[in-house]
């Protein structure tokens, strides 16, 4: 079982479950000529996906087209289930920044075939993730922004307030099907401007005024 840091806490979080959010933002629904959904769309990658600063990503041999999507993600603090939207801000432990990184071809066959994401999304070092920013460290939640550089340059922008679904809305969601449990973590989707990485690419995805991870690509 994987574990990440809380900023200024004498100990980490066991990462239990890892939910992920696709088309939470409309640009980006768009740039993939996605529907915008009338409901969340969720999808999981496994622990062991799971990337600390400064590991390498490695692409692995069934893809031939990686791809960086910056995103928020919130830490659960607490055991829920059923939990109202008012009450969702009580489970969250804090905020980090992560990448949800996407083999792109092996998503778009599994799409076109109808099949699960699972092997597109779930693979090892596919979950990039920062040092856990507790709430109490955070100025103003509703000013979560992030930008996504590769190779020094800016690709991504994205903030809390953009999302379609709010974190509160989609904690709410997920814990009327899935008890929510401490170390639980969800990526809340990705901005417009995804794109490819090769081999010696350097990925840095900020959580602008507080944490930071840069990753080197590989290819396997
Ligand atoms: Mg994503």
């Amino acid at each position: 079982m994987k574990s990440v840091r809380i900023r200024n806490k004498d100990y980490t979080l066991q990462v239990s479950k890892i939910f992920c959010m696709g088309r939470n933002y409309l640009e980006h629904a768009r740039e993939m000529r996605a529907e915008v959904p009338d409901a969340p769309v969720v999808f999981m990658k496994p622990s062991a996906a799971l990337l600390t600063d400064g590991e390498d990503i490695v692409r692995p041999p069934i893809s031939k087209l990686m791809h960086f999507e910056s995103e928020l993600v919130v830490a659960i603090g607490k055991t829920g289930s059923r939990v109202s939207p008012i009450k969702a801000r009580e489970y969250i432990l804090g905020y980090g920044i992560g990448l949800d990184m996407t083999l792109r071809d092996v998503q778009d066959e599994a799409k076109r075939k109808g099949l699960p994401w699972t092997t597109a999304k779930g693979f090892d070092t596919s979950a990039p993730i920062s040092e856990i920013i507790p709430v109490d460290q955070i100025i103003n939640k509703q000013e979560l922004d992030f930008e996504c550089r590769v190779n020094s340059v800016p690709r991504q922008r994205g903030s809390v307030k953009n999302m379609i679904f709010s974190p509160e809305y989609i904690i709410s969601f997920l814990s009327f099907i899935f008890t929510l449990e401490e170390g639980d973590l969800i990526f809340t989707g990705t901005p417009e401007g995804v794109g490819e990485v090769n081999e010696g690419d350097i990925v840095e995805a900020e959580l602008l005024g507080y944490t930071k991870i840069t990753h080197k690509v590989k290819v396997a």
